[in-house]
């Protein structure tokens, strides 16, 4: 059966608009590398159009989506209206396709699930979805709209009774956790950084049926990691022998990334979701934060590999012209003021660093065994 990659024409060209961590090009890069490289075929690729708000009202208030739309149509809202929504003001602009990106990304993912669902394909990629703090009716910490919580919704209409959500973006998933919480059909496991914002998804929350949250220290390394997955998370998750698997892979989890102080390599990045997507036959995988536009496509790209089991590709050195399309992008931070380094180019692994797994960890690991009465 052929796996997919999902996106949306809508990515070239959209941005968040100056000054905004999301002002970089990062989903059209990843399949622009799998298409260098050889790595996908056309009929792997499928572009999808944004959902309708009818779609969308699987989940959010029908008054936030058309508010949504009106923000995109008129480029503008009134103030009582963009305190109500949450909509251009703080991290959340309004840009020009405020509506429809996100709408799109939805799409994707909600579209994955029935791709999943009808049996069209084992193993999806969808890089634009990872919206993971989109709330019902306002928008939260760069996220219009939550096509995490879309995707589960729709896979409980299409009839997959156990679905497990990880979630390995550097934040925690919060409003996907608030919407599941307590629902036995669905299990959600997150790894973040602790105390980092929206600063929930407390280690003690794990004594909720479905939930286990492993708050990690600053600098989590590679084998701290590998650690988790292999002594935690998958003997949890294949117990729970969930009928489809849902991956938010956010790469603000590795090391050169801005915004969080987790140190993973993109191999412990890979090496984690090589080993989550196993867990059962059916398994989205999708994009989240990530705010090196470098890093994050090669991530991204690599996890096309990953997908489909071909992770020793990633073993080789970028061609010459995947280097030039990522020093086509653009980037206003002060780790590229003398240029970009050139280890986000020659290679694709980061390079190897020692590291080992610090007492917190392991005392972290056994606190949610005993939470969870493993
Ligand atoms: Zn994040």
């Amino acid at each position: 059966m052929k796996n997919f990659v999902f996106s949306s024409k809508i990515f070239k060209g959209s941005r968040y608009g100056e000054g905004h961590p999301l002002n970089i090009d990062r989903v059209w890069p990843s399949l622009e590398i799998l298409k260098i490289m050889n790595w996908v075929s056309d009929d792997q690729i499928i572009f999808n159009e944004t959902a309708t708000i009818e779609e969308l009202t699987l989940f959010h208030d029908i008054d936030y989506l058309e508010a949504l739309k009106k923000a995109e149509m008129s480029q503008n809202l009134s103030e009582i209206e963009k305190k109500k929504f949450k909509i251009g003001v703080g991290v959340n602009p309004i840009f020009k396709e405020v509506f429809s990106r996100p709408a799109a990304a939805a799409k994707s993912s909600m579209t994955a699930i029935q791709f999943l669902a009808e049996n069209k394909a084992n193993k999806i990629l969808n890089f634009s979805g990872g919206t993971h703090h989109g709330r019902q009716s306002f928008a939260s910490g760069f996220c219009f709209l939550n096509d995490c919580v879309l995707a589960i919704l729709k896979a409980k209409k299409l009839n997959f009774k156990n679905i497990l959500y990880i979630d390995i973006d550097a934040h925690h998933c919060d409003a996907v956790q608030d919407h599941f919480e307590n629902d036995d059909t669905v299990n959600l496991i997150s790894v973040h950084e602790q105390d980092k914002w929206p600063r929930t998804g407390k280690v003690n929350e794990s004594a909720i049926s479905n939930i286990m949250n492993i708050p990690v220290p600053q600098n989590f390394n590679d084998n701290e990691m590998l650690f988790v997955v292999d002594k935690l998370i998958l003997p949890y998750a294949k117990n729970l022998n969930p009928d489809l698997v849902i991956v938010q892979a956010g790469t603000d989890c590795l090391e050169d990334d801005p915004q969080s102080n987790m140190i993973l390599s993109n191999f412990a990045y890979w090496q984690s979701i090589s080993k989550l997507k196993d867990i059962s036959m059916k398994t989205l995988i999708l994009g989240g934060g990530g705010y090196n536009p470098y890093i994050t496509a090669k991530a991204w790209a690599g996890n096309w590999l990953v997908l489909n089991s071909k992770e020793k590709l990633l073993e080789t050195t970028l061609s010459e012209e995947c280097q030039n399309l990522l020093k086509s992008l653009s980037w206003k931070n002060s780790r590229v003021r003398n240029g970009i380094p050139k280890r986000w180019l020659d290679n694709w692994l980061d390079d190897k660093k020692s590291s080992f797994v610090r007492d917190e960890i392991k005392k972290l690991v056994d606190e949610v065994k005993k939470i969870k009465k493993l």
